[in-house]
């Protein structure tokens, strides 16, 4: 008997296990609904055509293009005033000036998001390595990268484009 619902037990673990694989799976083909942590968000759906007349051609290329401005060009990287980081294409929180900080890279920087829900991350196979790519939860604008090189207290550094940030005192 004890082993049956040992067995039992083991079947029902490994099935929620393969339902989480497939979730995950479900989450990279449809890319869109949920955020990292499967958190369900509003989204904010424009056409390209709409995209462009807001935004300039470096926030295009960046946000909506996935593309990367040069290191230390940017308008934030060197920012130390005191205030939060939205999303310059939809106005969504993403990251506040306490969790900012300086790496080096000549990108603004910093060890964690806003909340748990602003950001969702891609596994990105550009140029052959595997990075994950952080994009807005309810744009999907493109934002940067996370990488597991950043301090303490989470050891995560997300590498943002200023292209992709407003900041706001
Ligand atoms: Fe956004």
């Amino acid at each position: 008997m004890k082993n049956s619902i040992l067995l039992f037990s083991f079947l029902f673990l490994a099935s929620c296990n393969h339902a989480q694989n497939v979730h995950q799976n479900d989450k990279k083909d449809t890319g869109q609904s949920t955020s990292s942590q499967g958190v369900p968000v509003n989204k904010i759906i424009k056409t390209d055509d709409e995209w462009k007349s807001q935004l300039s051609e470096e926030e295009y290329y960046v946000l909506r293009e996935a593309g990367t401005e040069r290191a230390f060009t940017g308008g934030y990287w060197d920012n130390k005033k005191e205030g939060k980081y939205v999303c310059r294409a939809c106005g969504a929180d993403l990251f506040d000036s306490a969790t900012k900080f300086k790496s080096g890279t000549g990108w603004p920087s910093f060890y964690q998001p806003a909340n748990n829900e602003c950001i969702t991350e891609h596994k990105d196979g550009k140029f052959e390595m595997t990075r994950t790519e952080v994009v807005c939860s309810k744009c999907d604008g493109h934002l940067g990268h996370l990488f597991n090189d950043g301090p303490a207290p989470t050891g995560l550094r997300y590498c943002i484009n200023s292209a992709s940030l407003k900041f706001v005192e």
